[in-house]
């Protein structure tokens, strides 16, 4: 079996995430510094990534929604940490962190964003697992890196998934997952399985909706 294989995911397991996705998903609050964050208590997850990986367009292919999150104009305009309750009891907290790796922003902005998100990292107890977003055309980049490192150290579980995937060659993409696992493999708060995904095809969507949806079970 390769890591990218999701086939171990039974019928019930994608019926459970699909189940999730049809409720209710509704925005909570934008947090600009750390003591903004809402009070813990459900289960959360968080999708991290550069910006332009697509994440917004991940997002809303997932909830099935236009305008959840809001499908960049310019790349890393997303600057909060923006908290959304998912499913009919709310029972599991959506969090879209802001992209990183924006060329233009000012350092202070960028200093800034980086504290916050290191802040809420290491801090949040209810964080289950953060969706590291990976463009599939380019692969792990060093900015990738340094958030990995920050999500090792903070001992948060996070997993990859690969974006966009429509459009690499299917040889390319299977060499880009291979390396994103490999590179995975030697990361000790990394999940093992990567994710392959495109927001415009869907591929993938009802397989990271299930592994969304089995996190909201954990205690
Ligand atoms: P964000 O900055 O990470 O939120 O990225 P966006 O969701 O705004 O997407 C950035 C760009 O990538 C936009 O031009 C999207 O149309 C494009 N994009 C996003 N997802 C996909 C996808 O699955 N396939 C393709 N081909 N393009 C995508």
């Amino acid at each position: 079996m390769s890591a990218t294989d999701t086939s171990e995911l039974s019928a019930e397991d994608i019926a459970k995430g699909e189940a999730l996705f049809k409720g209710p998903c509704v925005f909570l609050r934008g947090v600009a510094s750390i003591d903004g964050l809402p009070a813990e208590g459900r289960p959360e997850i968080a999708f991290a990534g550069r910006s332009n990986v697509g994440k917004s367009s991940l997002i809303n292919a997932l909830t099935g929604r236009k305008t959840l999150a809001r499908v960049s104009v310019t790349p890393g305009r997303t600057r909060e940490l923006n908290f959304f309750t998912l499913g009919h009891k709310g029972e599991l907290v959506l969090v879209d962190m802001p992209g990183y790796g924006y060329a233009k922003a000012p350092k202070s902005a960028v200093k800034g964003w980086t504290r916050l998100i290191g802040d809420y990292l290491r801090g949040r107890r209810a964080l289950k697992r953060v969706f590291l977003l990976i463009d599939a055309r380019h692969g792990i980049k060093p900015n990738d890196r340094e958030t990995m490192t920050l999500l090792d150290e903070a001992a948060v579980s996070y997993q990859a998934v690969l974006t966009k995937a429509d459009k690499p060659k299917a040889s390319e993409l299977e060499e880009v997952s291979s390396e994103v696992t490999a590179e995975l493999a030697k990361r000790p708060a990394a999940y093992p399985q990567v994710l392959v995904t495109s927001a415009r095809t869907g591929m993938g969507i009802p397989e990271l909706r299930a592994a969304i949806a089995a996190l909201a079970d954990t205690p």
